[in-house]
């Protein structure tokens, strides 16, 4: 046990979620996700024990289909940890996972994919009725790169905070009222000062809902930690804060440093560790790269978002984003913010400029394009910044 239990906390609800319990003063779980891809029972029952060996109190696994649900189900039977299942799009699997895992995790943004003719009202009661019936908590994991439509509508383009609370809010609200409240809410941006902003609205209006905290697409430790860090200490240190996942890109075989990481990050904070600068400050290059999971496209993402980093050093003095992302899923969405984004297929790298496409290269040649499009950039805005 870590020696968070010397910090303040919100006074939140109790949600079972298999085994653990997250909220209600008990220890902040500290959860990781696998990056291998889950219908390969064999390699993703390995990471998720040696996720459980570093102290995941919970281990989440990505779902998008119909084979990976079977596998995920058969997984769930062998490992003894507590899983959580990431839905993207297809929300019926969980009517399927519901009975065989600890907690499903859906996103309002893309409830609306699917069967455009049933309102995201309805989806949700099935999906609470399933994870009732079969004994599982859920999460409404709300994330900056897709924020349901209709809220981001309504509020004006350089606010991305109101639409993402405002979703939460009404998710946590619907819940209430067909009276289910075995859950736990997300507001997740890969910026921290974001992530501070948002998390603290959402408590301020629902201190007793447990929040689990992320700062996603962190990148690359140390910097991905630093980052996380930063909105952890400030809420955190605050009682916002229930359960925590840090999100690192890192290779297969060093996937539990999220867990050591994030061990790091409460005993520190319980402790008074913490840095006398926390408001998240540009200032260089910004490199921002998701913490793969089973949908990568191709492995060589990992040295790719290295790659991206080290040739982002020359230009230190240049406030520049660059998002290197993992696959098709959400990259294309999480890449919009940034002023360049590169996200991987198979055989072959997209390049963006903000929302623009730049188009598609192959790995061995993505670096020099990149390289030649910072420069365009950064001699358009005339002056360094
Ligand atoms: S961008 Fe794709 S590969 Fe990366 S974490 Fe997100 S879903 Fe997984």
């Amino acid at each position: 046990m870590t020696s968070d239990h010397l910090l303040p906390r919100n006074a939140t609800r109790l949600v079972k979620v298999g085994t653990t319990s997250i909220g209600a003063g008990n220890p902040i779980v500290i959860q990781s996700m696998c990056a291998t891809s889950t219908r390969n029972i064999e390699l993703t029952s390995k990471q998720i024990q040696a996720l459980s060996d570093a102290g995941a109190g919970l281990v989440r696994l990505a779902v998008d289909s119909r084979k990976d649900a079977e596998a995920a189900l058969e997984i769930a039977a062998r490992v003894d940890a507590n899983l959580c299942i990431d839905l993207q799009e297809n929300w019926r699997l969980a009517q399927v996972l519901a009975p065989g895992v600890a907690k499903i995790r859906y996103n309002p943004g893309h409830l609306h994919h699917h069967e455009r003719s049933l309102d995201w009202q309805e989806k949700v009661r099935r999906i609470a009725s399933w994870a009732a019936e079969g004994d599982t908590a859920l999460r409404v994991g709300v994330n900056c790169g897709s924020v349901d439509p209709a809220m981001k509508e309504a509020w004006p383009a350089d606010d991305s905070i109101s639409p993402m609370v405002t979703s939460a809010l009404e998710h946590a609200e619907f819940l209430d009222s067909i009276g289910f409240d075995r859950y736990v809410v997300s507001l997740k941006d890969s910026d921290p000062n974001l992530v501070i902003e948002a998390n603290r609205r959402f408590a301020s209006q629902r201190p007793e809902i447990p929040l689990h905290l992320g700062v996603t697409e962190a990148g690359l430790p140390p910097d991905g930690i630093v980052k996380t860090r930063i909105a952890f200490e400030q809420l955190i240190s605050r009682g916002i804060g229930d359960t925590i996942r840090v999100s690192l890109t890192l290779p297969n075989p060093q996937k539990s440093q999220e867990v050591t990481a994030g061990r790091k990050i409460l005993e520190d904070i319980a402790q008074g560790r913490v840095r006398s600068v926390v408001h998240y400050q540009g200032g260089g290059p910004n490199i921002i790269s998701c913490p793969s999971c089973s949908r990568v496209e191709n492995e060589a993402f990992v040295e790719l978002a290295q790659q991206v980093k080290q040739l982002s050093q020359q230009f230190s003095q240049h406030d520049i984003t660059i998002a290197v992302m993992g696959c098709r899923v959400n990259g294309p969405g999480e890449t919009d913010d940034a002023d360049l984004g590169l996200w991987c297929a198979p055989s072959f790298v997209n390049l963006k400029r903000g929302s623009e496409s730049l188009g598609a290269f192959p790995y061995d040649q993505i670096l020099d394009r990149l390289q030649q499009e910072i420069e365009a950039l950064i001699g358009q805005r005339g002056s360094i910044q």
